[in-house]
């Protein structure tokens, strides 16, 4: 789906060391949400190089400094929790924008691949900085349970507010578990696309516990829990933020899907290998020929 271009042009006038690494560049098109592109000195394009291979072939990376003339920051977006003024997320039009050779990022044509370990490295720091706003919000859900006072009883009392303590408690726990081990087997392997899979599964858990806990969390606060004195709400809208940003979830479960099936093969005949009549008669067969 990448459409903006970077095109070779040597008889441009080469402003560096662009000459001898193969000329320039030329840079055109547009990118929607290119965080934090308002204060960045430099921003990284990725564009397609050779629309003649496959995409995960035919695109590059540029550094390209922020004041390079054809660069226009169209708006900067902000998140539905933050003031209008407070958007860090540039819509970017690229106009003829020309860069020296040298300001290409790896190799040409190795931009899908520098993305990937980028995201993947990225992906387990949203799962871990999910983490700990997990563990804020059922600390002061705790909090909240102990102190509040409600139709006889402390909140914390009550049964169904206990079941909500205790499934929050479980999830956070299953859910840092699984990030602590794929952490661990990026460390040990040193390589991303072996644990795709497990980043990936994180990746679309994320807004799921996030979502459970925050909202468990705030409704246990009441009306304090949806007022603007509490810090629910840019939790809130990152449980969202995160079911999209570096890929919605439903494309993880699809790399998920199509990992895990990698490790399986089809029944060898029209039943399921663990058919009973099946087994029943591999059963019966070995007795009788003991
Ligand atoms: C806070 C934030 C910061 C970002 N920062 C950057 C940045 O710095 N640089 C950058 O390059 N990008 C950035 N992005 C862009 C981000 O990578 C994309 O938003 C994300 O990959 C989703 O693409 P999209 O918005 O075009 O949604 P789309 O691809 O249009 O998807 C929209 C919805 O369609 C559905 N959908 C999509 N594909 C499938 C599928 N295969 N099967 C079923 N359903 C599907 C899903 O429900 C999905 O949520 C940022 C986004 C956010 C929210």
């Amino acid at each position: 789906m990448f459409t903006t271009r970077a095109v070779r042009d040597d008889g441009g006038t080469s402003r560096s060391s662009g000459a001898e690494s193969g000329g320039d560049w030329v840079i055109t098109g547009r990118k929607f949400f290119s965080s934090n592109a308002r204060t960045s000195k430099f921003v990284i394009v990725m564009a397609v190089t050779d629309p003649d291979v496959s995409a995960y072939r035919g695109m590059s990376m540029f550094l390209v400094p922020s004041d390079t003339p054809g660069i226009r920051m169209e708006r900067h977006l902000g998140l539905m929790s933050e003031a209008p003024d407070e958007g860090m997320h540039a819509l970017i039009e690229y106009d003829g924008v020309r860069v020296p050779g040298d300001a290409l990022l790896g190799g040409e044509g190795q931009a899908f691949a520098i993305a990937q370990t980028r995201l993947g490295g990225g992906r387990v720091h949203h799962a871990m900085r999910v983490v700990g706003q997990c563990q804020k919000a059922l600390d002061m859900m705790a909090e909240r349970a102990l102190s509040r006072e409600t139709q006889g009883s402390r909140l914390a009392d009550k049964q169904l507010v206990q079941a909500d303590l205790a499934d929050s408690y479980a999830q956070l726990q299953q859910f840092r578990l699984f990030v602590l081990h794929t952490a661990w087997q990026i460390d040990r392997y040193q390589d991303y696309k072996r644990v795709r899979k497990d980043i990936s599964a994180i990746k679309f858990l994320t807004p799921k516990v996030l979502h459970d806990i925050v909202y468990r969390s705030m409704h246990l606060h009441g009306a304090l829990g949806v007022s603007n004195e509490m810090p629910f709400a840019d939790m809130w809208t990152g449980a969202a933020v995160m079911a999209v940003v570096d890929g919605p979830s439903e494309i993880h479960k699809v790399t998920v899907a199509k990992d895990l099936l990698r490790g399986y093969e089809a029944a060898s005949g029209p039943w399921p290998s663990q058919h009973l009549p099946a087994r029943r008669e591999w059963a019966r067969k070995q007795l009788e020929n003991m």
